[in-house]
């Protein structure tokens, strides 16, 4: 069965990696702009990381049969620098505007300051101002609940927010039923140390169903697995779930999400 996983941190992985995606059944990734474990320097870093998003991890990742698509943003540790920030948002319409960058994010929260805050209202008024959908990033462990809990705040602040061009990442069992109640897209992330277990992703979509869910690997430059996302679709399999519930989960619900956006264009695999 064909596959989305519609986060994940190719720029942080290996061909061997995009090759056993692309056996699994992976036809497309989604990549958004992240912390990549150190904190920039400059700007002009952040420019050169988007030009590696946008232009090189689209080709590696084609060369395997794999469409890749991107995300732009100032990430959730680096936003704290307000000042800083605001130099990283200048330059994002310019990639914005590329084939296949979906909008913006991940975005959100970490410690849930202050100036997280300032910085993430700046970033989500250039998304309405031009139309893009968000994807937000939500903050590990003891902070999770309190900073899930802030960025809806915030969006619910915002009357020109459409709740179905917004997704809400890394949901545990806290805080799903938050997201889905409001209406938004919920992003449950598979990792093998922090964050949900495929098994306990199983419970949650059998607990909330498979509307507006949408399942990722994360995968990045630290503990984490790429085939986070086959690895569900094996446990959702043995516990029973039908292929069209599997599919609507890890295929048509990314691909739904993914189709509001612009740049987005996707040839299905015949
Ligand atoms: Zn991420």
């Amino acid at each position: 069965m064909y596959f989305f996983d519609p986060h994940t941190h190719i720029a942080s992985r290996t061909t061997d990696d995009l090759k056993a995606l692309a056996k699994a059944g992976c036809v497309a990734v989604g990549e958004p702009a992240f912390w990549m474990g150190f904190d920039r320097s400059g700007a002009k870093s952040f420019y050169d990381y988007f030009r590696q998003l946008t232009e090189w991890e689209r080709k590696r990742a084609a060369n395997y049969g794999i469409r890749h698509y991107a995300w732009v943003g100032v990430n959730a540790k680096e936003a704290e620098d307000v000042a800083f920030a605001r130099e990283v948002i200048a330059l994002l319409p310019e990639f914005l505007d590329r084939p296949d960058v979906l909008g913006i994010g991940e975005i959100g929260l970490n410690k849930n300051t202050r100036n997280e805050v300032t910085t993430l209202l700046e970033l989500i008024d250039l998304a309405l101002k031009r139309d893009e959908l968000m994807l937000f990033h939500t903050p590990h462990l003891e902070d999770k609940y309190a900073g899930t809990r802030m960025i809806l705040d915030i969006l619910r602040g915002d009357s020109r927010v459409d709740r179905n061009r917004v997704c809400i990442d890394h949901c545990e069992e806290h805080t799903i039923g938050l997201v889905l109640d409001e209406g938004y897209w919920a992003g449950i992330t598979l990792y093998p140390t922090t964050k949900a277990s495929a098994q306990r992703a199983t419970d949650m979509i059998e607990q909330y169903g498979p509307e507006r869910i949408l399942v990722n690997s994360s995968a990045d430059w630290g503990p984490s697995d790429p085939l986070a996302v086959p690895e569900l679709m094996f446990v959702l399999r043995s516990r029973g779930h039908s292929s069209t519930t599997i599919r609507r989960i890890v295929y048509d619900n990314p691909l739904a999400f993914f189709n509001q956006s612009r740049n987005f264009s996707f040839t299905p695999p015949q």
